[in-house]
C-alpha cells in the first residue's frame, strides 16, 4: 500500500460522532476530511467538505472517491455495493471483506468460529417456519436477532417460551434472524486492535463494558481480574480474525466473559464506543491509530496514561448536565452537537483519567 501523507484528503463513509472524531484525530496530523453522508450530522461539523447523498448515489460517490486519496467507513451498514463501486479508484480501509462480514450477524459469528473462537449456539431463520425449528434447536431461553442493520439492542427480542415465537417474528419486521442461547455471563468486555498495513498490531487494554437498556452506558480499563485472564485468550483470537481479515484500521470485538471462557458475540468494522476513553485514556486514541494505520502511518502506543479511565455515555438527557459536567475536575466533556436530545440518543460522553 502506499503511504498517505499528512496534506492528503481522507474520505468518511457515515455522518455520526465515530467520523467527527475521527476527523478530529485526523486534523491533528494535518489531513483534510471529506464526509459522504445522507444527512448533516456530527461528521461534517468538523469536515472540509461534504457531500450529502444516499448511500447508493453512484455520481456522488464516484465523485467522493475521485477527491479523496484513501476512504474509510465509520458506520458499518453502509450498502457493500455502494462501497464496492468505487473499489476501483480509491483505497477503501478497512477491506470490503471485514465490512461483509460485520454486516451479517451469522456471518461474523461463523466466522469466529471457524477461527476457534467460542460463540452461543445460534441458528439462521430466513422465515417464520425457520424460526420454530431455529428456537427448537438453539432451545429455550433464546434471543431473536436481525441478522443485519441491528444495534443498541435494536432489533432483537427475547423469547422464553416457544408458543411466543410468532410474536417474535412479528416483534423483529419478519426480517431474516438469528436465534441465539441466552449467555449466562459475569461480564461484558471488548478487545479494540488496531493493525497497520505491515501487519503491526496493537491491542489497547480491554474495557469492561456495563450496557444499560441494551446501549453502552460505561467502559472502564483496568478490567477487573475477572475479565483479565478471559482477555488474553479474547486478544489472541482477535489477533488472528484480524490476520485473517488483512485487516486495516481499529477492529473491536465484543464478548461475554463467562465461566467456559470468553464467548465472541459481534465485531465492529470501525472505531467503537468502548473506545472512547482513549482519547485522554491512551497515549495514541482509537481514533489516532485508525487514521495512521489507513493511511500507512507507524502506529502509536496504546499504553494507558493513568492509572485507570472510565467513559460514560450521555444518552438523551444526560448531556444537559454538560454545566456540572464542565465544573467536575479531571472530567473531560465531549459532546456530537446533535440538535435533539431524543431518548435513547448518543448525544455526547464524558472520560475520567485518574492517576
Ligand atoms: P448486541 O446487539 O448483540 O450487542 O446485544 C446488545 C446487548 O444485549 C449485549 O451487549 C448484551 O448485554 C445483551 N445480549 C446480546 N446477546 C446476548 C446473549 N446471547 N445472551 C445474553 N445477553 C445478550
Amino acid at each position: 500500500m502506499t503511504l498517505v501523507p499528512p496534506g492528503s484528503t481522507i474520505g468518511i463513509v457515515g455522518g455520526g460522532q465515530l467520523g467527527r472524531m475521527l476527523g478530529m484525530a485526523a486534523a491533528q496530523l494535518g489531513y483534510r476530511i471529506h464526509v459522504f453522508a445522507p444527512a448533516s450530522g456530527p461528521a461534517n461539523d468538523v469536515a472540509s467538505a461534504f457531500t450529502e447523498a444516499p448511500y447508493d448515489q453512484s455520481d456522488r460517490l464516484a465523485a467522493f472517491a475521485e477527491a479523496c486519496d484513501v476512504v474509510t467507513y465509520e458506520f458499518e451498514n453502509v450498502p457493500l455495493g455502494a462501497l464496492a463501486a468505487i473499489a476501483g479508484d480509491v483505497p477503501i480501509l478497512p477491506g470490503l471483506k471485514a465490512l461483509e462480514i460485520a454486516q451479517a450477524r451469522h456471518l461474523e459469528k461463523a466466522f469466529v468460529r471457524d477461527i476457534g473462537g467460542r460463540t452461543a449456539p445460534f441458528a439462521l431463520a430466513n422465515g417464520e417456519e425457520e424460526l420454530f425449528a431455529a428456537l427448537e434447536e438453539v432451545g429455550l431461553p433464546a434471543i431473536v436477532k436481525t441478522v443485519r442493520m441491528g444495534y443498541d439492542g435494536k432489533g432483537q427480542v427475547r423469547v422464553d417460551d416457544q408458543a411466543r415465537a410468532a410474536e417474535a417474528w412479528d416483534a423483529v419486521g419478519r426480517r431474516p434472524s438469528i436465534v441465539e442461547g441466552v449467555v449466562e455471563f459475569s461480564h461484558e468486555f471488548s478487545i479494540l486492535i488496531a493493525r497497520g498495513h505491515d501487519g503491526d498490531a496493537r491491542l489497547y487494554p480491554p474495557p469492561w463494558n456495563v450496557h444499560r437498556d441494551g446501549i453502552l452506558h460505561r467502559s472502564r480499563v483496568p478490567a477487573p481480574p475477572e475479565i483479565a485472564w478471559q482477555a488474553l485468550e479474547a486478544e489472541a483470537l482477535a489477533g488472528q480474525v484480524a490476520s485473517a481479515l488483512d485487516y486495516v484500521g481499529l477492529l473491536a470485538l465484543e464478548f461475554f466473559a463467562t465461566d467456559q471462557g470468553p464467548v465472541f458475540n459481534e465485531m465492529a468494522p470501525r472505531v467503537h464506543n468502548s473506545g472512547h476513553w482513549t482519547i485522554e485514556g491512551a497515549e495514541t486514541s482509537q481514533f489516532e491509530n485508525h487514521i495512521r494505520a489507513i493511511c500507512g502511518l507507524p502506529l502509536g502506543s496504546t499504553a494507558l496514561t493513568g492509572a485507570r479511565a472510565e467513559m460514560e455515555n450521555l444518552i438523551g438527557d444526560e448531556a444537559a448536565a454538560w454545566p456540572e459536567l464542565l465544573a467536575e475536575p479531571g472530567a473531560r466533556l465531549h459532546l456530537y452537537g446533535k440538535d435533539e436530545a431524543r431518548p435513547g440518543r448518543k448525544m455526547g460522553h464524558v472520560t475520567r483519567v485518574s492517576q
